[in-house]
């Protein structure tokens, strides 16, 4: 065999996401388990400063740092501005990445159970995805392609870049058993991958899987406030078509909003809480089929 492959597993980059926080404190106390042959398997707690504050971040996303173009802007000088210059520094630097592939463990408030969120259409990606799909019930796929040096997310910071295991629904700052447990066992799937890909395997010709299509805002009045919420008929349905006709929002009124737009789409993201500041609702995603061999 050739130089092993290098994978790096990442929790905290969201500071009230506790499940990825408490996986790397157990793999610290048990390291075996994420021992693979032909692998080697290094951790990072991504943002210790917003986990001891129990917030996602202190000045700015972290996830949305890692452009190759703002870790090179010497004039962004925030808190996780500084930090994902230090952890490229760490990892990078990103034109000359350290990892072969970044796994990024994040919870979500949604009711999306198991999704694997890819960056890009890389091999890696696609063929890790489809071995999880095949040996987990009810794992999602959500993709959508970048270009890796403009890529915001962390895990661009990877040479064939990686997948973000997102689990939920759980709220911030909270620990849930299920969701604890399904991370584990997502990232013990991927790994088994990773460690034996050059091994023929047996992987579907493709997969399906949902890409972003766009994002749908509250109700909000002449200030911005938000004057709505998400309709009870809509709580929950993450993954499920979206007609014309269905409610989305209930606004404090009584009032029914109902969706209007194009045919086809699922929501997903429903009711995330680390999306409020922006008033961004739920998204809207597309069903595709992703070709994976
Ligand atoms: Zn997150």
């Amino acid at each position: 065999m050739s130089e092993k492959t290098k994978v790096l597993l990442v929790g905290g980059t969201h500071g009230n996401e506790l499940t990825g926080v408490h996986l790397l404190q157990r793999w610290q106390a048990a390291p075996d388990e994420l021992v693979r042959p032909n692998l080697t398997v290094t951790t990072l707690f991504a943002n210790t400063a917003a986990w001891q504050a129990n917030r996602r971040y202190l000045d700015a996303d972290l996830n949305r740092q890692f452009a190759q173009s703002d870790l090179q802007n010497e004039t962004i000088t925030h808190q996780e501005g500084r930090l994902a210059k230090s952890i490229a520094a760490q990892i990078g630097p990103k034109d000359q990445p350290k990892h072969d592939f970044i796994i990024d463990l994040h919870t979500t408030t949604a009711n999306m159970g198991i999704t694997l969120v890819l960056n890009s259409d890389c091999a890696w990606a696609l063929r890790a995805a489809a071995y999880v799909q095949q040996h987990m019930a009810g794992v999602v796929v959500m993709s959508k392609t970048t270009d890796r040096m403009e890529d915001t997310f962390l895990i661009s910071m990877g040479r064939q870049r990686g997948i973000i295991v997102e689990v939920g629904p759980v709220p911030q700052g909270v620990l849930n058993g299920q969701v604890f447990e399904d991370t584990r066992i997502a990232v013990g799937h991927l790994l088994d991958y990773l460690s034996t890909m050059a091994q023929n395997r047996s992987l579907p010709d493709t997969i399906n899987a949902y890409e972003f299509e766009a994002k749908v805002t509250y109700p909000v009045d002449d200030t911005g406030a938000i004057i709505g919420m998400i309709h009870p008929a809509l709580q929950n349905r993450d993954y499920h078509p979206i007609s014309v006709g269905d409610p989305v929002f209930l606004v404090q009124t009584g009032e029914v909003i109902s969706y209007n737009g194009a045919s086809g789409l699922v929501g997903g993201f429903i009711n995330e809480a680390a999306y409020y500041d922006q008033a961004h609702a739920f998204s809207l995603l597309r069903p595709v089929v992703l070709k994976v061999l």
